[in-house]
C-alpha cells in the first residue's frame, strides 16, 4: 500500500494515528489507545491513520498484524488511511538522520557495545549514573569519514541540546524535562537501522500528524521527539498521554490478572459494542455519571481534557454489567445468530429452532426470557440447554439449597398441575399458591424445587414463565424425575 501523499494537508484538520508494533496480540491497552484516537478523530471530523511499526524485524510477525487488524475490526474501529508499514519508510528515516548529521546536529559514534558496557559498569562502580559520555562528539567529519571508509561500524547519535523541553500535555498539563537527563540518543544503529524515536518522528511528520495520543509509557520519549522536531526545524504535534490501565490490585494490567488481549474478550462472549463502551470509560469520564453510551454519544462528548491523569482499573465486573445491558438491547434473532456456533458445538441445534423451523418462534421466546439474566453470550448456551433437551443435571448448589428427601410436596404439585387447563402462567401460579396454602406451606417451598425440576438451577427467570415455555407434558415428566430423585435420596439415607 502506498504511503500518503505529503503536502496536501488541510490546515488545522486533526490527523491522529494508532501505531502498534506487531509483536503480539492487540492488548486492551493498545485497543484503548486506538479507540481514543478514533474518538478524537471522529469528534473533530479528522483523519485516523493506522501505522504498523514493524521495523523490529525479529519480533514483528504477520500473524500479529492480522490479529491487530482483526481486533480493531471487531471493535468497529475503522481507519481512514493505511495500514502503512513503517518498514517501508526506512529510507526517509535515514534521510532525516543524515540531514541532522550534515547540519552537525548529530554525529557518528564508533563506540562498540562492549566498550559502552565497560564504561557503564565502571561508572556504576564509582557510584555515578551513566549516560553516554560523548566520547565521539568531537571527532572531526574528516576523521569520522576516514574511519567509516576503513570499515569501522558507527551509529549516528543525536546531539541533545542543553535546556528545558516543555510541552502542554493535553492530559497532564504543562510537562517539562531538563534535557540534561537525556543522553545523546541513537538515531541509526551501527547496522544502519533507524531507532524508534527517529522513525516515529519521521513518519509523524510525513503523515502530518497533528496530535499524538498514546500511553503514558511513552512520556519519556516525548522530550526526545520534541528535540528532534526542533532540530529539524519543524513544529511538534500536540501530545496527550493516556493513563495506565491497572489490574484490581492497582498494578499495571498484565497477563497475571487474566485476559489482556481483545480477542480473548470476544471469545469469552463479550459484545464488541460493550467492549468499545467499556474501553472508552477506561480513563475517560464523560461526566454526569454517564456510563452506557452509544458510539455517537461518545463521539459527541469526547474531549481529551476529560481524560483522567491517574491510572484506571480494569474492572471485569463492570464490563460484564455493561455487556448484560447491551445483550438486553439485542433482538433475539441477533442473539441466536451470535450463539448459533456454540449451540451447534453443544449439540443443541436442531432444524426446528432454525429460521423457518416449527419451533423457531418458541425458541426466540426462550431467548428473550433468558436475556435479562445473561451477562455473556455463553450464558445463553448454558441456560437454553434445559429448554432444548432433557439431558441436564441438577446443580450442586440447587440441590444443597432446595432439595430435601421428601417427594410428597412435588407429588401434590404434580397432581395439582395435571388438572390445570389451559396451562398458563396465571393458572399454574394460582394452582401452586392454593396448594401451598391448603397444606399450610409457603409458596417458596414449591417454587424452588419446581425450578430445580424444570431447569436444574437455583436461579432462573420467573418460574411460571419457564414452566409454560417448557410445556405441560415435559414439565410433568420433569417433576416425576425430581420425585424419583428425592425418593432415591430418602432410601439412601
Ligand atoms: N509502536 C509504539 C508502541 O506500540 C507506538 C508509540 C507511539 O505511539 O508513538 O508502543
Amino acid at each position: 500500500m502506498p504511503n500518503p501523499p505529503s503536502g496536501t494537508a488541510t490546515p488545522g484538520r486533526v490527523r491522529v494515528r494508532f501505531a502498534p508494533s506487531p509483536t503480539g496480540f492487540l492488548h486492551v491497552g493498545g485497543a484503548r489507545t486506538a479507540l481514543f484516537n478514533w474518538l478524537f478523530a471522529r469528534r473533530h471530523g479528522g483523519t485516523f491513520v493506522l501505522r504498523i511499526e514493524d521495523t523490529d524485524q525479529e519480533r514483528s510477525t504477520e500473524e500479529s498484524v492480522r490479529t491487530i487488524l482483526e481486533g480493531l475490526g471487531w471493535l468497529g474501529i475503522d481507519w481512514d488511511e493505511g495500514p502503512f508499514f513503517q518498514s517501508r519508510n526506512v529510507q526517509a528515516h535515514r534521510a532525516l538522520a543524515l540531514r541532522l548529521l550534515e547540519e552537525r546536529k548529530a554525529y557518528y559514534c564508533f563506540c562498540s557495545a562492549a566498550e559502552l558496557e565497560a564504561r557503564r559498569a565502571a561508572a556504576e562502580k564509582a557510584g555515578s549514573a551513566w549516560k553516554y559520555d560523548r566520547l565521539c562528539v568531537n571527532l572531526s567529519p574528516e576523521e569520522a569519514r576516514r574511519r567509516l571508509q576503513g570499515g569501522e561500524p558507527a551509529a549516528v547519535r543525536f546531539l541533545v541540546p542543553e535546556g528545558t523541553v516543555a510541552w502542554d500535555d493535553l492530559v497532564h498539563g504543562p510537562t517539562s524535562f531538563d534535557s540534561a537527563v537525556l543522553e545523546d540518543i541513537v538515531l541509526l544503529r551501527s547496522n544502519g537501522s533507524p531507532t524508534y524515536n527517529l522513525s516515529c518522528v519521521s513518519d509523524d511528520v510525513a503523515m502530518r500528524v497533528t496530535h499524538v495520543i498514546r500511553g503514558d509509557d511513552h512520556i519519556s520519549n516525548t522530550p526526545k521527539q520534541i528535540l528532534l522536531y526542533r532540530a529539524a526545524g519543524l513544529e511538534p504535534p500536540r501530545f496527550a498521554h493516556l493513563p495506565l490501565i491497572l489490574g484490581p490490585d492497582k498494578k499495571r494490567l498484565s497477563k497475571r490478572h487474566g485476559a489482556v488481549s481483545v480477542t480473548e474478550y470476544r471469545d469469552k462472549g463479550y459484545l464488541p459494542e460493550a467492549m468499545f463502551n467499556f474501553l472508552a470509560l477506561l480513563g475517560w469520564s464523560p461526566g454526569e455519571g454517564r456510563e452506557k453510551m452509544t458510539r455517537d454519544e461518545m463521539i459527541a462528548a469526547f474531549r481529551l481534557e476529560d481524560i483522567n491523569k491517574k491510572g484506571s482499573v480494569f474492572d471485569e465486573q463492570k464490563l460484564e454489567w455493561l455487556n448484560s445491558q447491551y445483550i438486553n438491547d439485542l433482538a433475539p434473532e441477533r442473539i441466536v445468530a451470535l450463539v448459533r456456533p456454540q449451540l451447534e458445538a453443544a449439540g443443541l441445534l436442531s432444524a426446528d429452532i432454525e429460521e423457518g423451523g416449527a419451533r423457531r418462534a418458541w425458541f426466540l421466546k426462550v431467548i428473550t426470557t433468558l436475556k435479562a439474566r445473561s451477562k455473556r453470550l455463553p450464558d445463553f448456551v448454558r441456560d437454553a440447554r434445559p429448554f432444548l433437551t432433557d439431558d441436564f443435571e441438577y446443580s450442586e448448589d440447587a440441590v444443597k439449597r432446595y432439595l430435601g428427601t421428601d417427594g410428597n410436596r412435588m407429588r401434590a404439585l404434580r397432581a395439582a398441575f395435571e388438572t390445570v387447563e389451559p396451562f398458563t402462567e396465571e393458572a399454574t401460579e394460582k394452582a401452586l399458591r392454593a396448594l401451598a396454602e391448603s397444606r399450610g406451606d409457603k409458596a417458596a417451598d414449591y417454587i424452588h424445587p419446581l425450578r430445580v425440576a424444570l431447569v436444574g438451577t437455583a436461579v432462573s427467570p420467573g418460574v411460571f414463565t419457564i414452566l409454560i415455555l417448557i410445556g405441560k407434558e415435559r414439565a410433568l415428566r420433569r417433576i416425576d424425575r425430581l420425585i424419583a430423585f428425592l425418593d432415591s435420596r430418602a432410601t439412601a439415607t
